[in-house]
């Protein structure tokens, strides 16, 4: 079997609602780059990248020669292919690589008609348990509906959350409100489920302090971490060192280097595991291995997923024995995909690890053409920009907080 042919389509699927974090909004939807690597008796293998448009779809369509004629099954070849690690500080194709590992992961998969899982070491679990995710959000661009920024709002979300899907485990995103409020917040969701587990991200933007302060005042509580509190390993260290709630991360340990760093002297209690911010999968189950090793926890990250990308966090939440945490996924905050079937199912918390072979998810053609069409409409949006404070930028550490009592919501075309 040989690569044929590579595509990348970019997409924009829309969301419930504009999701608000530390660093600025998705403004309604997420921007995906979906990949199609082709090989020479007609099977397709199915990839999935963050963001997109005409620059990462260039990325892709330049690596056409290269891997027209490579074996997929050489998948350590292409690492060094695509991603040198010294070339990467150059030209950094991590998260590139990330998603050519998933399509040449689907198509051996295909070709032996084995699930990826079964090609990492086979599965341990058939079903990988997920967090609730809840973000406060702007209200509907034309309705204002659906807006979670009040206490009772967080948590009548979240509520509405565990009732749907069954979540167990409550996740707030936050870094968006002086840690003051966001503590109210917190303290106001882990007392609604004083049976279930919580667990806090304010993506980074507080100083050590602050990150110290809110730790101390959070440690009666069911949690199972408070994760990046802080931006930097010793600003981790130095939290770790007076707060006693284990700390996570999937900012501060994101590649090897710094694995080893946290190894030798421990800043980051559970790393948390991204298939595209490290690689790919295997180089994930790579990092699990590490980490039980020296007895450090892993969870699952979610950077913001279509069908493809959550079918590899499913996959990897299947084969790794030390996953002590319900995973993350912004998934259920669409409200589409573009796989057959439309959005996979949860069911008391959790979703079935796909048992076809390969990823187990085949694209919805339609779905790809209807939202490509819509992505070439409304293109980009600014990741890192709130739509309702123009001009501003979080500093880390932050002090420039959005304000609990401004209820507008913003226009933007979705
Ligand atoms: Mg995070």
């Amino acid at each position: 079997m040989r690569i044929a042919d590579l595509r990348a389509t970019t997409v924009t699927v829309p969301l419930e609602a504009p999701l608000r974090h530390a660093n600025g909004c998705h403004w309604g939807r997420f921007v995906r780059t979906i990949v199609e690597v082709e090989t020479n008796d007609g099977k397709i293998g199915l990839g999935e990248m963050g963001g997109g448009g005409e620059s990462a779809e260039a990325v892709f369509r330049g690596l056409r020669t290269d891997l027209i004629g490579h074996d997929p099954a050489r998948i350590e070849e292409l690492r060094f292919l695509v991603s040198n690690p010294t070339a990467s500080l150059y030209n950094n194709r991590t998260q590139v690589m990330a998603a050519i590992e998933f399509a040449c992961l689907d198509l051996l998969g295909q070709s032996w008609g084995v699930p990826v899982s079964e090609i990492l070491g086979g599965r341990l679990r058939d079903r990988v348990p997920f967090a609730s995710y809840c973000f406060f959000r702007y209200g509907d661009p034309k309705t204002g509906a659906g807006e979670v920024r009040t206490i009772d709002q967080v948590v009548a979300n979240a509520r509405a959350l565990k009732a749907k899907y069954g979540f167990t485990t409550h996740k707030v995103k936050a870094g968006v409100f002086h840690p003051d409020y966001e503590l109210e917040v917190y303290h106001a969701v882990a007392h609604e489920f004083p049976k279930d587990r919580v667990r806090f991200d304010p993506n980074a933007v507080w100083s050590t302090e602050d990150a110290i302060r809110f730790g101390q005042a959070i440690e009666g509580l069911n949690n199972d971490y408070l994760e990046d509190p802080v931006f930097g390993l010793n600003g981790m260290r130095r939290t770790r060192e007076k707060v006693r709630v284990p700390l996570a991360t999937n900012t501060v340990v994101v590649n090897f280097e710094q694995l080893a760093a946290n190894a030798l002297d421990t800043a980051v209690d559970v790393i948390l595991l991204d298939t595209t911010f490290w690689g790919g999968i295997r180089p994930c189950v790579k990092v699990a291995g590490v980490c039980e090793t020296f007895q450090l926890g892993v969870a699952v990250h979610s950077s913001g997923e279509l069908g493809i990308q959550l079918s590899t966090m499913l996959h990897l939440g299947a084969v790794i024995p030390n996953l002590s945490f319900a995973a993350d996924a912004h998934y259920h905050h669409l409200t589409d995909d573009i796989i057959e079937g439309g959005l996979m199912k949860y069911e008391g918390g959790s979703i079935a690890v796909p048992t076809g072979p390969g990823l187990g998810v085949t694209l919805d053609r339609e779905k790809l053409r209807q939202y490509a069409e819509l992505y070439r409409e409304l293109g980009n949006y600014p990741y890192d920009r709130d739509p309702l404070r123009p001009g501003w930028a979080a500093l880390v550490p932050n002090d420039r907080w959005a304000d609990p009592n401004d209820g507008r919501w913003p226009e933007m075309k979705r």
